[in-house]
């Protein structure tokens, strides 16, 4: 478009035309730095070139029509504002060169100081800073090695080592122990280490520097960390980098300047206050770097009282125009506080909800905004139990979150140990470099699952997830060596069978056994701790934004429970039902003998009694969980796996025959068993025969089941209880197989019931793509229809979900094909759209139909969404996801005006 314009397009703004609101465009540093200059605060003045800029380069390889001259134009204004020109000899204009996209990113190109500087502009900044040679050099030592770095990928060791080589020919560890002297050798001593790898001099020439820099901030948006960052945190790829360029202010001109980062409040707990780190005589990144000691800003009091009280007046104005936790940058150039960043920062789960609830008191926010600025994953990493630290434990390496939760256990090396030592009771915690398909059993086995190797989309990391183990992945520091059956980190060797704990949500390493302690929200939710009675500011917070959220939610939440203490505990963290009841684990334990006898019945006779003999357990059981939910309603699934896996495995049952014959002793009932699960062998059960298909091939199993559900609410309902059942065919793909089986079940529910007042309504699940796509036809015969979003997904797709995710998923993620797996989060395009057509046909033909989810994805925060907007009654998820859906279902329902938050 822009080649053919008649007007310019416009790609550099002054940073007094810019706002915070135009982040897409002038990238978050420069629209908060324009925000800032707007709001009258101290900002060096600069301009900032869009990101339209950097998509124009990147598509065609070339700088835009008209950059140059804009970029031209607006450096001579700035050079009129500053009283000076770029980089000239006598009296210079330097500038930063900073990178800044909508989203902050590592793998971006780092920022550029100093840039104007060369072999004669350094003398005269050194005459400007009243004969400051030392604060000369090394503005300019600075220049080339962060030059040489970031634009033409100089390594950065070696400017590091020579710097090390100076100081150590000089005894000291400071550099502010350098003279000019020194640095003056070590600008040198850069430069030749910048030619010996760019195979040219460092250019003198200051627009030359400039526009190298603007390019390399250009460039680096498709640096390979920056891709796989966007991949990881599914952040568009084609948004691109604006870059910022600012007027040069000096930390480095002596004790009375320094340079400092700080939050307004605690981004670690939310508490109020001041945290903040500051160094003297310091320039840009020093105060990260570690390079030397910072001390806490309270302490820049005593040093500059006036700069202090400024600083402290900017960051309250702050957060009151941002209504919001900020964190700052700022330099101080002899007394002279300047601003040279802002944002919205950044903080853990605990302290977003702690902050949400103090700006509510505050007056900030309203509570809508406040459940806006929280959100479910957040609210899940609050209930894992937690590390106990203090000083006693520290982390001796650090890797990425994978997967979260604390676990403890003896180190393994390989997956046949894993499930050696798991099966003789012990935690363990699986090491690897990475995983890969064949340690699928040892990480079932392993309590945790560690690797020196590998992102969040690693195989250890997906597979992890998909299993709810806790996982850290890529802790680099680990030398792992599995022959040895030994790891090093640091100075520590472990070997196996050594204790060690890691930390899934911060990605910690720790060496030995750290305690555990439950969650202080769980506590809450438990009913153990009074939100209007504790000094626990998370607990308060918590409690008011979910009650919040329960007022504005419309989506109902239920729970998946198979047993009364399942519901209870469900109900205690707000579930309003059970949406899913599955009654196989009814089928289990010393009950599996009838299930045999079941399967292997000769006749009907013999089949009868097995299923007469289940009923009052089945009934039992209904009984239980009816109480628990008194009056909410509860969705039975009848019985869906195939039943072959009620019985013994093919290989085990083969074995025992053989030993049995062998031994001359009796082995009809083996031999019967054999050739029944012979018999019912699949090579696709998943696809074989299950669900509604059981019902109707097997008489009278579906019908004891009914039979057992109404007759333990009639049970209920003369104890002067409450049920309200709701029983659920699975796997249904046509309408004929729903009316078979319904037809048998009204039938015995009209027998059972008579007058009691019980009412039993009958529905389906939706989790065959055929059932979706004949939604229309299968509501006629469905009181409720209920999204097995497990099996959609799997037949939706056409994946083994037990096979797939540890054999490719990790490859998918990496390629990009889905930027999560669908069975974590739905897939709106496809799954969801099968749960709209159905959502809209079922529906249309039969209004008042009710709709659920009770696959996973009623527990993950942006299915909640999708399921909220696609207009169904209820999610329903495991009791622990409750809460999770809750909050997100209440997010759901609001609408704000906020700002986006990542
Ligand atoms: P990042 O995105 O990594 O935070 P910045 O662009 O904020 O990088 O630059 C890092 C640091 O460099 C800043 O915190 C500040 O200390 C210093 N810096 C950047 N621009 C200037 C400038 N114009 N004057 C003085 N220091 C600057
Ligand atoms: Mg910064
Ligand atoms: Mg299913």
């Amino acid at each position: 478009m822009a080649a053919h314009d008649p007007v310019e397009q416009k790609y550099v703004y002054d940073f007094a035309e810019g706002n915070k609101d135009l982040k897409d465009l002038l990238g978050g540093k420069g629209a908060n730095l324009a925000e800032m200059t707007n709001l009258g605060l101290p900002v060096p003045p600069g301009f900032t070139i869009t990101t339209e800029a950097c998509k124009a380069y990147l598509t065609t390889g070339r700088e835009p029509d008209g950059l140059a001259a804009q970029i031209e134009a607006h450096l001579e204004s700035l050079e009129r504002e500053m009283g000076r020109r770029l980089g000239d000899p006598d009296d210079p204009l330097l500038v930063s060169v900073r990178s800044g996209a909508k989203f902050s990113m590592p793998g971006m190109m780092e920022t550029v100081l100093n840039v104007g500087l060369n072999d004669r502009s350094v003398i005269g900044l050194s005459n400007q800073a009243g004969g400051n040679d030392r604060f000369a050099w090394d503005s300019y030592r600075r220049l080339i090695q962060m030059f040489g770095k970031t634009v033409c990928e100089v390594p950065g060791e070696e400017f590091e080592h020579a710097l090390d080589e100076i100081k150590s020919a000089k005894g000291t560890h400071n550099d502010l122990d350098l003279d000019a002297d020194d640095l003056r050798g070590l600008v040198d001593a850069y430069k030749k280490i910048f030619a010996k790898h760019t195979g040219r001099e460092f250019p003198q020439e200051p627009r030359e520097q400039l526009d190298l820099a603007i390019r390399a901030v250009f460039d680096s948006w498709n640096a390979e960390r920056a891709i796989l960052y966007r991949r990881q945190e599914r952040i568009p790829a084609d948004l691109g980098t604006a870059v910022n360029v600012v007027a040069m202010v000096f930390g480095n001109l002596g004790p009375d300047s320094g340079t400092g980062v700080a939050f307004t409040r605690d981004p670690g707990s939310g508490a109020q206050g001041i945290y903040g780190d500051y160094l003297a005589n310091a320039q840009g990144e020093d105060v990260v770097a570690g390079i030397r000691n910072t001390v806490p800003l309270q302490e820049l009091e005593q040093l500059d009282k006036t700069s202090y009280d400024q600083l402290l007046g900017i960051m309250a104005r702050l957060e009151e125009h941002y209504k919001d936790l900020c964190d700052i940058e700022f330099t101080i150039e002899r007394g002279k506080l300047w601003m040279l960043q802002t944002r919205v920062g950044k903080r853990t789960a605990a302290a977003a909800f702690v902050i949400a609830g103090q700006l509510v008191d505050e007056g900030l926010i309203d509570l809508d905004e406040a459940l806006h600025r929280v959100n479910g994953a957040q609210l899940a990493q609050l209930m894992f139990p937690r590390f106990q630290l203090d000083h006693e434990f520290e982390a001796v390496a650090k890797g990425i979150g994978a997967s979260p939760g604390a676990a403890s256990g003896k180190v393994v090396f390989t997956s046949a140990r894993a499930v050696e030592l798991a099966a003789e009771g012990e935690s363990v915690i699986l090491v690897r470099r990475e995983t890969n398909p064949d340690d699928l059993n040892g990480m079932i086995a392993a309590k945790g699952i560690l690797t020196s190797r590998g992102g969040k989309t690693s195989h250890a990391a997906v597979v992890a997830r998909g299993m709810g183990k806790t996982c850290v992945s890529g802790a680099d520091e680990l030398d792992v060596n599995v022959p040895a059956k030994k790891f090093t980190v640091g100075d520590h060797v472990v070997n196996e069978g050594d204790v060690v704990s890691i930390d899934g949500t911060t990605g910690k390493v720790y060496l030995g056994e750290v305690p555990v302690m439950p969650s202080e929200v769980v506590q809450y939710f438990e009913g153990e701790l009074d939100p209007e009675n504790t000094d626990d500011a998370l607990v308060r917070s918590v409690h008011r934004i979910m009650t919040h959220a329960d007022a504005a939610r419309r989506l109902r939440v239920r729970t998946n429970a198979d047993t009364g203490a399942d519901a209870a505990r469900a109900r205690r963290f707000g579930a309003e039902g059970i949406g899913l009841c599955r009654t196989e684990h009814m089928f289990l334990g010393d009950r599996r003998e009838l299930v045999e006898r079941l399967i292997l019945a000769s006749g009907e006779r013999e089949r009868e009694d097995a299923l007469a003999a289940l009923l009052p357990l089945q009934r039992a059981d209904f009984i239980e969980i009816f109480r628990e939910m008194d009056g909410l309603p509860v969705t039975v699934r009848l019985i869906d796996p195939p039943l072959h896996e009620f019985l013994p495995p093919l290989e085990q049952l083969a074995v025992n025959v053989a030993v049995a014959q062998e031994r001359g002793e009796d082995v009809a009932k083996e031999e019967a068993l054999l050739a029944a699960v012979r018999r019912m062998h699949e090579e696709n059960p998943m696809l074989g025969l299950r669900g509604v298909r059981l019902g109707l091939v097997i008489p009278g199993l579906f019908a004891m089941q009914v039979r057992a559900i109404a007759e333990a609410a009639v049970a209920v309902v003369r104890d002067g209880g409450k049920a309200c059942p709701e029983i659920m065919v699975p796997l249904v793909g046509a309408v004929q197989e729903l009316e078979t089986v319904r037809a048998e079940a009204e039938r015995i529910i009209a027998e059972v019931v008579g007058d009691s007042g019980v009412e039993v309504l009958i529905g389906t699940m939706i989790e065959v793509p055929r059932a979706a796509l004949t939604a229309g036809q299968i509501a006629e015969a469905a009181e409720f229809f209920s999204f097995g979003t497990n099996d959609l997904t799997q037949m939706g797709w056409g994946f083994s979900r037990d096979d797939v995710e540890g054999a490719f998923f990790w490859r998918y993620l990496e390629l990009g094909i889905f930027g999560i797996s669908p069975f974590e989060s739905i897939d709106t395009d496809g799954v969801g759209r099968l749960v709209r057509i159905a959502a809209e046909e079922g529906r249309a033909a039969r209004p008042g139909l009710k709709l659920g989810v009770c696959g996973e994805h009623g527990g993950d925060p942006d299915s909640v969404h999708f399921f909220h907007e696609v207009g169904l009654d209820y999610v329903s998820c495991s009791p622990f996801r409750v809460p999770v859906a809750r909050l997100e279902a209440g997010r759901a329902a609001i609408t704000t005006t906020g700002s986006d938050s990542r």
